[in-house]
């Protein structure tokens, strides 16, 4: 009998004939620790080795299985080093021709006579079929009828050093040991309600299907059971939440919240009115608040806040603020300050910018309780900062912050109130994987006055006619930003920044010397800005290895008008706020993603002055001219990030860390949003009923929380 204790561990796997210690190195290569992990490691496609193609009947576009002998060979040297490996592969109807470029080792492993799959498209060359760097695999004498023939044989994504025909041998040794070993996390009455197999008929199928209709229904079954897992969590972590009971109490009305509103030099749209509303509600009630706010770029989240802390303040209590870059919580602070500070509420900074001794008073400020609103970056997590009377927890483009981070800054108190915000609008598939804890409010309205943003493509050809553009701007005293990708990061936030670029650049080694040239290029490009195309004007720089001082000095500069023009690197992406910017030129927007493009452009429009953004590119690349189309087509946001989503995948909008815990392997966000919905009902449902999972069927799905709990952190 094998245990389940045995089924986790590492050391099951060698049990597996095949494996032995450097083995086990290569499954760890493949994320492979466990005997589950394999159990559940999908194969990314299937060849239907039942029925090859005859090569006779191929034709240019198709893409088809073959199998045949390899009849001649050649290996050719082009000059510059290049290589062409060349076969010819016959079955009983004809040959085929197939080329390899630069794997010149392919002329010691394939002979004369050996026996081969191949999978790729036909293309013609003359009247021949033929295949360009087809997959290609070895049939050994007696295969027939086995793993790898005569069936749907799985193909598995690979590192170098396994090959597809190891990697079977051994998933289907672990699938015979321990496949009926595995817990069903899946409830006995929900799988039978829906005709689903059991989990290892299911991992069996999805490895060595029976059918195509089989795999089919394993597939969906899988899918459902990792987001049925996710879901579980979530709605464990909100029941647990609701009937938790904080020791905060608040009152809602009171003379400062009432002079804060009088003050305000605006009256509030009816989108935030309701925002707040729901969030004091929940404030109010006697379990700790979890909630999103989300709303577009500029639609005035921070003014929410500020009534929102004043509850707090007002009631005797510390708020923390925490925001993904100096420059924005160096921003908030400053904002909160002129909406609290008259009203005799203390508001500190901390952040790496802040010198050490003078952080290290405020931080006794803050666990004496003589700070009130305390707003910082990531340095409030990892300072040992205390807190004498923190009620409220608040992160700002939570986007930008990882799952972990959150619940960091929420253990500075016993059970704070915690409110997230985020700009980058979520779809919903995605916001209930990451978020589905959280209540959400959403500001629909952005401030009246506000006109669509002017958003234009335009050519290196007509640089002139766009300096011009900017140059009307100025005269008319506006201000504008000129962005470049990122340039090297030099603190965590810019990590953090650049992160949702990572996907688009191939090697870190490339992002480096790429970045490095950037910085150049910013530089220079501000050098030139200044003294040949716009001399009568100030022109700055702004960007991540520059000093804090010097980025707040900048920054202060620009929002108090003695720049008119910002060259900067995508630090200025997120919660930036100087409403006389009308303006904004993106050199190399085919590096951005769209969500990242869209937050860029937040950055102007936010006053009532006519605001326009110029994507500079002249990229060929297919996708990047799709994005920018779209781009310059819509300023919704909610709208950029379902097209992200469907373009990019979750990875774009979001860095890896952020469904570090909830990754997904089988489900797709994109595919199963019926499926995610499914979930999340069913897990509600559970979680109603029996919250601890004391229940017989819900056993291992109890087991299975835990461990992801743990990954969560
Ligand atoms: P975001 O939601 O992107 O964080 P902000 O809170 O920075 O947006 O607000 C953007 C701008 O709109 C700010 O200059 C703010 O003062 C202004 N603003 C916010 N609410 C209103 C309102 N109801 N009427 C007019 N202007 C507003
Ligand atoms: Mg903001």
């Amino acid at each position: 009998m094998v245990t389940q204790a045995v089924r986790q561990q590492p050391q099951a796997l060698r049990y597996i004939k095949g494996v032995g210690p450097r083995r086990l190195t290569d499954l760890q290569r493949l994320g492979l620790e466990t005997a589950e992990d394999a159990c559940y490691y999908p194969p990314r496609r299937y060849e239907d080795r039942r029925h090859l193609a005859a090569i006779r009947d191929v034709k240019p576009g198709d893409v088809v299985t073959v199998r045949g002998c390899v009849l001649a060979r050649d290996l050719r040297r082009l000059r510059g080093g290049q290589t062409i490996f060349e076969a010819a592969i016959g079955d009983a109807t004809g040959v085929l021709h197939s080329l390899w470029f630069n794997q010149p080792y392919l002329a010691q492993q394939l002979k004369k006579g050996d026996e081969l799959v191949l999978y790729g498209r036909i293309e013609s060359s003359g009247s021949r079929p033929r295949m360009v760097h087809p997959e290609m695999e070895r049939v050994e004498g007696d295969d027939e009828a086995s793993l790898h023939m005569g069936r749907i044989v799985p193909i598995y994504p690979l590192v170098s050093g396994v090959s597809q025909r190891w990697l079977r041998q051994v998933i289907a040794g672990v699938l015979e040991r321990f496949s009926v070993a595995l817990n069903d996390p899946l409830p006995e009455p929900l799988r039978r309600a829906k005709g689903w197999p059991g989990v290892a008929e299911a991992v069996r199928e999805i490895h060595f299907p029976t059918s195509w209709e089989s795999l089919k229904t394993a597939q969906e079954r899988l899918a459902f059971e990792e987001l049925f897992v996710l879901q579980a969590a979530l709605a464990q972590r909100r029941a647990r939440a609701v009937a938790t009971r904080k020791p905060q109490r608040y009152q809602r009305e009171g003379a400062l919240v009432h002079a804060v509103r009088q003050r305000l030099p605006f009256s509030l749209t009816t989108s935030q009115q309701r925002a707040i509303e729901e969030i004091l509600t929940d404030l109010c009630r006697p379990s700790p608040m979890s909630r999103l706010l989300q709303g577009d770029v500029g639609c005035g989240k921070t003014v929410v806040l500020a009534l929102v802390m004043a509850v707090a303040v007002q009631s005797g209590y510390q708020v923390a603020l925490m925001a993904p870059t100096e420059l924005l919580a160096t921003q908030h602070a400053h904002v909160m300050r002129q909406y609290l500070g008259p009203l005799g509420v203390s508001v500190g900074l901390l952040s790496q910018g802040v010198k050490a001794d003078q952080r290290r008073r405020r931080q006794e400020d803050v666990a004496r309780g003589a700070l009130d609103v305390v707003v910082g970056t990531h340095a409030l997590i990892q300072a040992p900062l205390t807190f004498r009377r923190l009620s409220l927890v608040i992160i700002d483009e939570q986007h930008k912050f990882g799952v972990a981070q959150r619940a960091h800054l929420a253990k500075k108190a016993e059970a704070p109130d915690v409110l997230v915000l985020t700009a980058t609008p979520i779809p919903r598939t995605l916001a209930l994987s990451l978020y589905g804890d959280l209540a959400v409010s959403t500001i629909t309205e952005l401030p009246p006055g506000r006109r669509p943003i002017d958003t234009r493509w335009m050519g290196e050809a007509q640089r002139q006619g766009l300096y011009a553009m900017v140059r009307q701007q100025l005269a008319q005293g506006r201000q504008g930003y000129i962005v470049y990708p990122l340039v090297e990061p030099s603190s965590a936030e810019e990590a953090s920044a650049g992160e949702a670029e990572a996907p688009l650049t191939p090697s870190i080694h490339l992002q480096r010397v790429r970045m490095r040239s950037d910085l150049r290029a910013a530089t220079q490009m501000a050098r030139h800005l200044q003294e040949e195309v716009f001399p009568e004007f100030r022109v700055g720089l702004l960007h991540g290895q520059m000093s804090s001082r010097d980025k707040e000095r900048t920054m202060q500069a620009f929002a108090g008008g003695a720049l008119q023009l910002l060259v900067s690197t995508v630090i200025v992406e997120v919660g930036l706020d100087v409403t006389n910017a009308t303006i904004m030129v993106i050199e190399h927007p085919e590096r951005f993603g769209l969500a990242q493009l869209h937050q860029l452009r937040g950055r102007i429009g936010r006053g009532t002055h006519p605001a326009a953004c110029v994507v500079v590119s002249d990229a060929t690349d297919e996708a990047a001219r799709q994005r920018l189309t779209t781009f310059v087509q819509t300023t919704d946001g909610f709208e950029l990030a379902e097209r992200d989503l469907e373009q990019r995948g979750p990875g774009a909008l979001f860095g890896g860390q952020q469904h570090g815990g909830a990754r997904l392997r089988i489900a797709s966000l994109l595919r199963d949003r019926a499926l995610l919905e499914l979930a999340r009902r069913e897990a509600t449902t559970l979680m109603a009923r029996d919250r601890e999972l004391r229940g017989p069927s819900v056993a291992a799905l109890r087991q299975r929380l835990a461990r992801f709990r743990q990954q969560l952190g």
